[in-house]
Parts: structure tokens; C-alpha cells; sequence
């Protein structure tokens, strides 16, 4: 009996356990397990339009067992706490495996950078949780930015602040501008619009780097065009429950900043044995295994490719990550040549909000409404199952008739009336 174990649902992980699927199908000698501390797939490049009530929360998650379906893979919602590959084990919150072959997939987690008080006092921006968790900080201030009649208080309330211009910071401030203009200013008549700011912190020269210069030059214009604050060569040196210091020097006073500026590899992946990169991730042959451990694969953005470490950590990267360890698991069992990985870029396509977007794909480059069309079509045939296509579908057109959800349905985590503490 040979055991495959999967650590992580996320793109590379839920990729590497179909394919292993597929290809093991004939082999009931060969179990497959996959693990993952929520019992869901997510979605993550609709993140930003749940912070924005463009989207329902539910509608962008799939159930790993739906997934699943008639696919024979096992599957253990529970939290890996250690792996242990001299004795190639693996220890859970709720018991221990062993294995014969382990795909690591776990992701990657917030960097802070060692800057004070960004851990405690900023938003983050990864899971589910904290994308629902910012929308109804974001509603719940304006709630009460609405009757408040201390004018320093409210621009505080009405300053939100997003560390890091890179695609999930721009795509989250061009979400959050259109839920408060489009929506929130209408509505909440005590909010004066000239009060409302909405700020990027990015500490290099430009923008959504890795994206075409020109493309980034229109992608800042337009964002700027619409008052949002581009502040370049700035960095968040310190956090404050009611604001950030920037570059040392300005401190700018606001209730709500959300961290999106780096990324690393969990600690899981940081105590495997072998070298890793500066932002701690392991670094893996051309076939993806770990050197000293070739029945060990990294995966997505946990892992940095020998022929590879410049790949972005990005989902198509994620997903060839997978396929690729499936196959290579199947070449060594068979006792053929592996595969090498070598990254092949799939262009770039980032939404700037409502009716825009900038798309760069086999080299054309355009932007506009038809930009966005595709951002859409794109995202909507790449959402797991047809149940969740036509949700999100759903949620898109009812956005062109009828208002979009403001309603709080759970204690936000720092509410000003009830006082309890976030985030
Ligand atoms: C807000 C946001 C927007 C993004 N937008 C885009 C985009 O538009 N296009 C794009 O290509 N990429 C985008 N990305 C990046 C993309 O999501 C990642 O590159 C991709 O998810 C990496 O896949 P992965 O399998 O390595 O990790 P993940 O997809 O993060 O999966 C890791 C899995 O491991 C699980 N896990 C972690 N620790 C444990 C543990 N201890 N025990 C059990 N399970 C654990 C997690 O719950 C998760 O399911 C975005 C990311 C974010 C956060």
C-alpha cells in the first residue's frame, strides 16, 4: 500500500489531489489524503469584491467534498501542526499520519516586516474571514461615521489605508471605492464626500509591479482620476489602533489599515529541512522536491523553484505546482524520467473596479470596459463547479439592477458601541 498525503486546498494543493486522482484511479493500492484546516476551497481573486458586498461570501467557496464527487481521494478537515519528514510523519491537531509521498501546499501567510504594531493593529486580507471581517469594519465605521459630530473623529473613521500596491492591495482599494461612492455616500447622508479618503502605501516606485509599465501608468492615472491617494517611496513604519506613521515622519490618522504589503511562508514550511529563500520559502529542485527528501514536494507559494524563483505567487503558478508533483509522483513510481517545472507566464489582468480593468495577455495590452468584460469571463469559467458560476453570474447582474448589501450580520470585531477589540 502506498500513501499519498496532500497538506492544503488551496489552488496547488487541490490540483495536485485531482490529478493524483485521475492518474492513481486504476491503483487501490495507492490511497490519497488530503488535508486542510477548513473544510472549503477558496477563490481568492474574488477576495476583494466580498470586502466590497459586490459578491456573497458563500458564492466564491466550494466544499472540498463537493469537489470531491465521485473522485476517490480521502479527505481530514484538520490543522497540521508539524511535519516530521526523517520519520515521514505528520503531526495534526487531531491525531498523526504517515506517508510514503507528501505534496506540501499550505499557502502563504502576512509578512509584517518587523514594523511595530502592524501585526496588532492592521486588517489582514487572505482568507474569508478577513475579507467579510474588513466589509463590515468598513460599514460598521460608516455607521457611525454618519451621526458622528466630531469632525477629526469621523475623517479618521473615513480614511482607510491600504499597505502594499501590488495586485491585491490595488484590486481591494478599487473595490472599497466603489462600495463607498457608489453606494455608501448615497445612502449615509451625514457622511460628507469631500471626508472620505482612500490611500495605497507602496514603498517602491510603482505600482503592480511585474504588470507592463504602460498598464501601470493608465492603472494609476485612473485610480488617482477618482481621489484615490498613490503614495510612492512610502513606507508604514508604525501601526497605531487609530493610524499609521509613514516613512518615520507623517503620521496619518485613520481607523482602518489594511496590510497587504508581503507575504511569507508559514511557519510549517519555514522548519523543513533544506535551504530557503529570504521570505522563507523552501527551496525545491526542478522537479519540485526537496533535495534531501525527494518523496517530499512543495507546492505554490509555498515553494520556490531552483528553475524558477522569480515566479510570481500566483494561482495558474499554483496549479501547474500541483499538476506537476501528481505527475512526478506517478513518473517515480513507475520508475521514469521527471518532469522539470519552468514557468510560463500567463499575462496579467487586474480589476480597477466597476466597468474597468487593465488585461495583458499573449502580449496584447488593452484596458477599459472590455478589459473588465474579460477579467470577468475569465474569473467566472475559472470558479470551481457550475453551482458557484452561476451565483457569482447571478450576484453580478443583480449588482446592475438593485443596490448591494450593507447589512452587518455579526458583531464587528471593533465596534465603537460595544468596544470589543479587533482586528
Ligand atoms: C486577496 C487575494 C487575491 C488574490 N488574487 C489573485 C488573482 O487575482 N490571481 C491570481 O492568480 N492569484 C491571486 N492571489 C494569489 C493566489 O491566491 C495564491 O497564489 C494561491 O492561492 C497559492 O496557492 P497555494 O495552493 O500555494 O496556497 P493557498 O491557495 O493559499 O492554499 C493553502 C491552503 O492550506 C491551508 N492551510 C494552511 N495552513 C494550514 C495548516 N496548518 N493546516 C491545514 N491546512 C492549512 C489553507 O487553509 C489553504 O486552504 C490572490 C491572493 C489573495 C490573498
Amino acid at each position: 500500500m502506498k500513501r499519498i498525503v496532500v497538506l492544503g486546498a488551496g489552488f496547488g494543493g487541490m490540483q495536485a489531489t485531482i490529478e493524483l486522482d485521475r492518474i492513481f484511479r486504476a491503483r487501490p493500492d495507492v490511497t490519497i489524503l488530503l488535508v486542510n484546516d477548513q473544510n472549503f476551497f477558496l477563490f481568492t481573486p474574488l477576495l476583494p469584491e466580498i470586502a466590497s458586498s459586490y459578491i456573497n461570501p458563500r458564492h466564491i467557496v466550494q466544499t472540498v467534498r463537493d469537489i470531491r464527487g465521485r473522485r476517490r481521494f480521502g479527505f481530514w478537515r484538520d490543522d497540521v501542526r508539524s511535519i516530521n519528514v526523517d520519520r515521514r510523519r505528520i503531526e495534526l491537531a487531531g491525531g498523526s499520519l504517515e506517508y510514503d509521498y507528501l505534496v506540501v501546499a499550505l499557502g502563504s501567510r502576512a509578512d509584517y516586516f518587523h514594523v511595530p504594531g502592524a501585526r496588532e493593529h492592521t486588517w489582514d486580507f487572505k482568507s474569508l474571514e478577513d475579507a467579510v471581517a474588513l466589509r463590515e469594519r468598513i460599514l460598521d465605521l460608516c455607521e457611525h461615521a454618519d451621526h458622528t459630530a466630531d469632525p477629526a473623529a469621523r475623517r479618521r473613521m473615513l480614511t482607510f489605508v491600504v499597505v502594499g500596491g501590488g495586485y491585491t492591495g490595488i484590486e481591494l482599494v478599487a473595490e472599497v471605492h466603489d462600495l463607498l461612492f457608489g453606494y455608501i455616500l448615497r445612502r449615509y447622508r451625514g457622511i460628507p464626500r469631500e471626508e472620505v479618503r482612500l490611500i495605497v502605501l507602496e514603498a517602491e516606485s510603482e505600482i503592480l509591479r511585474g504588470v507592463h509599465p504602460s498598464l501601470v501608468a493608465h492603472a494609476q492615472k485612473r485610480l488617482q482620476k477618482q481621489g484615490i491617494e498613490i503614495r510612492l517611496h512610502t513606507r508604514a513604519t508604525r501601526c497605531f489602533p487609530d493610524g499609521v506613521e509613514i516613512n518615520g515622519r507623517e503620521i496619518i490618522p485613520a481607523d482602518t489599515v489594511v496590510w497587504t504589503a508581503g507575504v511569507r511562508a508559514p511557519e510549517l514550511v519555514e522548519s523543513l529541512p533544506g535551504p530557503h529563500d529570504r521570505i522563507g520559502r523552501a527551496i525545491v529542485n526542478e522537479h519540485l522536491q526537496l533535495d534531501a527528501h525527494p518523496e517530499v514536494f512543495v507546492v505554490g507559494d509555498s515553494s520556490a523553484a531552483i528553475t524558477a524563483k522569480d515566479a510570481p505567487r500566483v494561482a495558474p503558478v499554483a496549479i501547474a505546482h500541483g499538476r506537476l508533483a501528481a505527475r512526478n509522483i506517478a513518473h517515480r513510481e513507475r520508475a521514469e524520467p521527471l518532469e522539470s517545472y519552468r514557468y510560463v507566464s500567463q499575462g496579467a489582468l487586474v480589476s480597477l473596479g466597476m466597468n474597468h480593468a487593465v488585461v495583458d495577455i499573449a502580449g496584447i495590452k488593452f484596458s477599459g470596459y472590455f478589459a473588465w468584460l474579460l477579467w470577468n469571463a475569465v474569473h467566472l469559467f475559472k470558479l470551481v463547479g457550475l453551482k458557484k458560476q452561476l451565483q457569482v453570474a447571478a450576484d453580478w447582474l443583480l449588482a446592475v439592477v438593485f443596490p448591494r448589501d450593507a447589512s452587518i450580520v455579526r458583531r464587528p470585531r471593533r465596534c465603537r458601541l460595544c468596544g470589543t477589540q479587533g482586528p
